[in-house]
């Protein structure tokens, strides 16, 4: 049988996670059985979801669950609501999550969620029918053993707290370690919400350590979400320059810094950039900004081979999943501008997720400071083992390149010693 062909000659193989394999063969020195190991999801599951709407008709919404490797632990990822989400997005999504834990050492395999909604158009009560639908279709794949959700784009912990609910009335017990992202008062983790943007913030702070950047730094960032706005203020109160940001509908920027304080308070209550006395900009102006560093923290696809050659950020902080397409990425790096990685960059949020797993499990639950201690820990940990990488090959690896080789090694040695790879 072609071994691209699944038992009903169906594609079974993850295209763009190939290509991300490819990248890296060379300097991960990977054998074709470990190409053939990693280049597609263990298990892919779908299904349309029928939901009743508040007008009494119904709407179905194709919906995904993959779980691409569990060989270090239950499938790890987020689930997101958007009208775009496909499968091999969704797969991609996926094989990122697989890599993202194994890179900052979390004992977890990788998966991911998506329906195809625009959840915007839903009122509170077709949004929590949808939540729990969806958690009723997965039901069997999911639980705190197997596989673990958490919030992603258009999902927060609102969302989480009915699909942990659903869970177990299905379940007939407690079991709040199945899903992640959930309120604090409903068993998730104190410093769940910004974990994605201190993480950030930590793997910036120890980059410059160690490129040994002195003076002010300018911060342009991409998407003012909960990633970017808690991003801005960590920055802001560590000491960078945030001169730009921007949201869906645009940006502003000021070369002089923004009051980054005064404009997240605006924004919570008015959700409108544009209040804020600054230049306007376009979104695609802020990504070719003089900066010293761009932070895409938005979503897929954004640096490409249209805006690479005008990218003049002296380096890259990947805080959205994939915003550099493999070209772009191709090209920053010709160009000498280093790219932190996504699956470095972003993982402050599956690490905090994995800590409320240990809490659930344990029944023990920390405080705020505990948890930010110990994720500011694994993420320079994990810096410091790519760092590391980087500088072991013949020439340097790139960031990407370091940080994936540390990822495909820990997934290939715990996956060589469940099976009788040599
Ligand atoms: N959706 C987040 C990510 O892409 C978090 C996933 C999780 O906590 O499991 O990393």
């Amino acid at each position: 049988m072609d071994s691209d062909l699944g038992p009903e000659g169906v594609e079974t193989v993850c295209e763009v996670c190939e290509v991300e394999l490819d990248r890296i063969t060379e300097v991960a020195q990977l054998t074709d059985q470990d190409i053939e190991l990693l280049r597609q999801p263990r298990r892919r599951i779908n299904a349309n979801i029928p939901v009743r709407m508040d007008d009494g008709s119904i709407d179905v919404f194709p919906s995904f669950r993959i779980q691409y490797n569990g060989a270090r632990g239950p499938t790890k990822g987020g689930i997101r609501f958007h009208p775009g989400v496909n499968e091999s997005e969704v797969d991609e999504l996926a094989f990122l999550m697989t890599l993202k834990c194994a890179v900052v050492d979390i004992p977890f395999g990788g998966a991911k969620g998506g329906v195809q909604v625009d959840p915007s158009e839903l009122s509170a009560g077709e949004l929590e029918r949808l939540s729990r639908a969806y958690v009723r279709e997965y039901h069997d794949t999911i639980g705190p053993q197997s596989d673990i959700p958490a919030p992603d784009v258009n999902t927060d912990a609102q969302i989480m707290a009915w699909m942990r609910d659903e869970y177990e009335r299905l379940e007939g017990e407690h079991a709040p370690g199945a899903i992640t992202g959930k309120p604090p008062a409903l068993d998730g983790s104190e410093g769940r919400d910004t974990a994605t943007a201190l993480g950030g913030a930590e793997i910036l702070d120890a980059f410059v350590d160690h490129a040994d950047i002195d003076g002010q730094i300018d911060v342009a960032i991409q998407g003012f979400g909960n990633v970017g706005s808690h991003l801005a203020r960590f920055l802001h109160d560590r000491g960078y320059n945030v001169v730009a940001v921007s949201n869906a509908a645009g940006g502003i920027r000021d070369p002089t810094g923004l009051a980054v304080t005064e404009l997240i308070d605006g924004y919570e209550s008015e959700h409108d950039l544009f209040e804020f006395d600054a230049t306007e900009i376009s979104n695609e102006e802020l990504l070719t900004a003089d900066v010293d560093v761009l932070i895409p923290a938005a979503i897929e696809d954004q640096i490409t081979q249209s805006n690479m050659a005008e990218i003049q950020a002296a380096a890259v902080l990947e805080m959205a999943n994939g915003p550099t397409t493999p070209a772009a990425d191709e090209y920053l790096a010709e160009q000498g501008i280093p790219v932190i990685p996504d699956i470095l960059a972003n993982a402050g949020g599956v690490t905090v997720s994995y800590f409320e797993w240990v809490q659930n499990t344990t029944n023990e639950y920390w405080t705020e400071r505990r948890v930010q201690e110990k994720l500011r820990k694994q993420m320079r940990t994990a810096f410091e083992a790519v760092a590391e990488l980087k500088t072991d090959g013949q020439p340097d690896r790139t960031w990407r390149e370091a940080a994936y080789t540390r990822a495909v090694d820990a997934v290939l040695t715990a996956e060589s010693y469940r099976s009788n790879i040599p």
